[in-house]
């Protein structure tokens, strides 16, 4: 992580002032993908990647944020907030801002920096790091706090309304909500959830492709048009289906006939998923990590190729780890369509297994990846 003085003294320089300063880290998704808007299962874990976000108040009631990922300012009338995101990347502190004012929160002027390790587009959460830090910065500026649930909602909310990309719940959860050293299932329901140890001798092994994806692009929302017009289809045969969360196997074999081809092969990845996800996390109670590892394999290929969410870098990735020694599991993690694979390595063997598989990626890809082992860290918090 960026040494916490120097960030402060980035913001001093900048702003002349000190800052108060908070973190949100990135996640990394064990199981369970494009489960969280179907009102399903999902068990991400927060990891020690995070945005730090700086603080200072203003009294020339102006907003002005600084990123130093992207080395740009931009300056907001606290007065005369936007109603809307500009797609650029002050969308997300914006977007937060403008959902809290929105809650009745009246923010006076004030400077944030923006400083993150979370690689953006690479399916480790960058957005929800983001607006989860700057949750927390502008809430200490009015004094105002939230539990852990309601403050994931408010942000998902700023990115859904105001960035415009249709992400569930599971990014800002985890952000708000992880526990070093534990796995977090996730009943995206109602929120409801369960820590999980994961063992010492595991380690997370994360891989990045270095084929960037966008949320706010355009397959991701294709991909949540095809399950909802299939989910659409059995609850036409079953009502009370109103998610994929509460359809089965059984309904998909059913009515299957009456859909898209993809709507159908989109839904039942979705629908096993969500099976898998809940066995994922006994299996990890339980230290049983061979049923663990078989899980997140079996779930890479429903994602590659019953949802398409996945890319040949992806599926490369996962291939060549699999006789790597000290592999328990892999597969693509976040949004899809690239970013990053999670690999569940015996602690023993993980740094070895770093350089092997980055070796073997680049001499098959011609890409060189970044691959960093990985711990599960606490969620937002002060420094
Ligand atoms: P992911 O969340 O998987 O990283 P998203 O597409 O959801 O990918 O979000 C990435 C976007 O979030 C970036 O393109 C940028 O707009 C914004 N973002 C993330 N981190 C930063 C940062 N440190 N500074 C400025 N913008 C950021
Ligand atoms: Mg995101």
């Amino acid at each position: 992580m960026h040494d916490p003085a120097v960030f402060r003294t980035m913001h001093k320089d900048r702003f002349h002032a000190e800052p108060e300063i908070f973190v949100g880290p990135g996640r990394v998704n064990l199981i369970g993908e494009h489960t969280d808007y179907a009102e399903g299962f999902v068990m991400p874990a927060a990891i020690n990647f995070a945005t730090l976000a700086g603080i200072s108040p203003r009294t020339d009631g102006k907003i002005v944020i600084y990123s130093e990922n992207f080395r740009e300012e931009k300056s907001f009338e606290a007065a005369a907030l936007p109603a809307k995101g500009t797609k650029e990347w002050t969308d997300y502190p914006m977007g937060v801002v403008s959902i809290l004012t929105g809650e009745g929160h009246k923010f006076p002027g004030f400077s944030l920096s923006i400083w993150s390790d979370v690689p953006p587009s690479s399916g480790l959460s960058s957005s929800a790091a983001l607006e989860v830090s700057t949750a927390l910065a502008v809430l200490s500026l009015v004094g105002a706090s939230y539990p852990g649930p309601k403050l994931a909602r408010l942000c998902q909310r700023a990115e859904n309304e105001f960035v415009g990309a249709n992400c569930g719940i599971m990014d800002q959860f985890i952000s708000v909500n992880g526990k070093a050293n534990h796995a977090l299932l996730l009943d995206c329901r109602d929120l409801s959830f369960k820590l999980a140890p994961i063992p010492d001798h595991i380690a997370l092994v994360i891989a990045n492709t270095m084929v960037k994806h966008s949320v706010a692009g355009g397959d991701y929302p294709t991909r949540r048009r095809e399950s909802e017009a299939a989910c659409a289809i059995i609850a036409s045969h079953r009502p009370g289906v109103p998610f994929l969360r509460d359809a089965t196997l059984e309904d998909l074999a059913k009515c299957g006939k009456e859909m898209e081809p993809k709507s159908y092969l989109r839904a039942k990845h979705v629908i096993s998923e969500n099976l898998r996800t809940v066995a994922a996390c006994e299996a990890l109670a339980k230290g049983d990590m061979k049923e663990l590892g078989r899980l997140m394999n079996e779930a890479h290929w429903s994602y590659s190729r019953d949802f398409e969410g996945s890319c040949v870098e992806a599926d490369t990735m996962v291939e060549l780890a699999q006789d790597l020694p000290g592999l328990i599991g892999a597969r693509l993690t976040g949004g899809g369509f690239g970013g990053c694979t999670i690999n569940l390595v015996e602690q023993t063997e993980a740094k070895k297994f770093a350089e092997e598989l980055g070796k073997r990626y680049a001499a098959k890809t011609g890409i060189k990846p970044e691959i960093h082992v990985c711990r599960a860290s606490d969620g937002a918090h002060k420094l």
